[in-house]
């Protein structure tokens, strides 16, 4: 018997999530973003529902030839573009857009020796201070991407520092707008939060809209809004089961450091995941966790390969039970993966890439 550790993926909730977020941002192409293994999901698991999309966003060569062996033949976009001057010649045979955000990558172009002219889509730094040319410096980045050869078309793009939060994008639009306004090619600018909050917006959603998390079933501006306010389904369910019951007398401790103790008589039942499994140790007494689809709560310290869940007010809860850390429990129960996540002080993101590779994942 294997450990009983399982991450399920439900292809029918990422056809959900990809048709909400293209209502809240209509008539706008979409980049399914699948970078960092489609968010942990696994590029190969999504890659079916995600075809919806108009083409695939990604980080690195590897992944883009991943998503051509699936035999996509439609756009896929490198959003940092490349690395060194000898990914061209792979970029041009898999023929992938790249991202262009400093002049040295316009350098590599511009020695490069193709047949095959590069779609490039010209970053700015419009006020996230992470990639892109600064604002005053992007037009004469554009024009040197003009003159080169290697270079048939520009497209423009910029990244939102704060689209999920009270400081909005209002401003990084405007810089955005001020400089590019005239200029020719698509644009894109909008990452889940800002085509769910602000999609309705012509110029917020541009030609190209970026949703990553949103097409997982994790709620960008959570807690402002949970999963159910966007209209979105939970992708990945991580589950295990009871492997151990334990009955504590007020007093007893749980687990490593003694950090629960028991001021009641309870009843704890042990659970197969641990953090190797790449469930947050930062979790602690009262994080939320369904068994058998009801909600209870975590108790004491997360261990490497185990965790206690208080079971003391459910009498049929026994070895075997099922145990759903994040995602949808078989009786429908919904623990969004958001809740978890800021119980550890994180956000959902980090949870779907940190399963860790020893959990088997299955399809729904
Ligand atoms: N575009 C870029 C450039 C990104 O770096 C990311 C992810 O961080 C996304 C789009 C997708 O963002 P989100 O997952 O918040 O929708």
């Amino acid at each position: 018997m294997p450990r009983p550790i399982l991450a399920t993926i439900d292809p029918q909730a990422i056809t959900n999530n990809l048709a909400r977020v293209r209502l809240a941002a209509p008539d706008a192409k979409v980049w399914g973003v699948v970078k960092a293994n489609a968010y942990g999901h696994g590029i190969e698991r999504v890659y079916e529902s995600l075809r919806a999309a108009d083409g695939f966003a990604l980080l690195d060569l590897a992944e883009a030839q991943r998503v051509r062996a699936l035999g996509w033949r439609g756009p896929i976009l490198l959003l940092e573009g490349v690395f060194e001057a000898r990914d061209l010649e792979l970029c041009s045979r898999l023929n992938l857009w790249h991202a262009v955000h400093c002049n040295e990558q316009i350098d590599m172009l511009a020695t490069h020796k193709t047949q095959q002219p590069h779609r490039v889509f010209l970053k700015m730094n419009s006020g996230m201070n992470r990639l892109g040319f600064a604002p005053q410096r992007y037009r004469a980045a554009w024009t040197r991407l003009d003159a080169l050869p290697q270079v048939d078309e520009i497209s423009l793009m910029t990244h939102f520092s704060d689209a999920d939060g009270a400081r909005g994008i209002a401003h990084q639009v405007k810089v955005f707008e001020d400089i590019t306004h005239d200029l020719p090619g698509e644009r894109s600018l909008a990452n889940s939060a800002a085509s769910l909050r602000f999609g309705q917006d012509a110029v917020v959603r541009g030609d190209w809209i970026r949703p990553g998390i949103a097409v997982y079933g994790s709620a960008p501006d959570f807690p402002d809004h949970d999963i159910a306010h966007w209209g979105l389904q939970p992708v990945m369910t991580l589950a295990s089961r009871i492997i151990g019951v334990q009955q504590l007398q007020p007093g007893d401790t749980v687990g490593y450091g003694s950090s629960f103790k028991a001021d009641v008589p309870l009843r704890i039942g042990i659970v197969a995941c641990g953090y190797a499994d790449g469930y947050p140790r930062h979790c602690s007494t009262g994080t939320p966790i369904l068994v058998d689809g009801v909600r209870t709560r975590l108790v004491g310290r997360v261990s490497m390969d185990m965790l206690t869940v208080d079971i003391t007010d459910m009498p049929h809860a026994h070895i075997g039970s099922e145990v759903t850390l994040w995602g949808r429990a078989s009786n429908g129960a919904l623990l969004a993966i958001d809740e978890v996540a800021r119980a550890a002080g994180t956000v959902g993101y980090e949870l779907m890439c940190a399963v860790a590779p020893r959990v088997p994942f299955a399809a729904m």
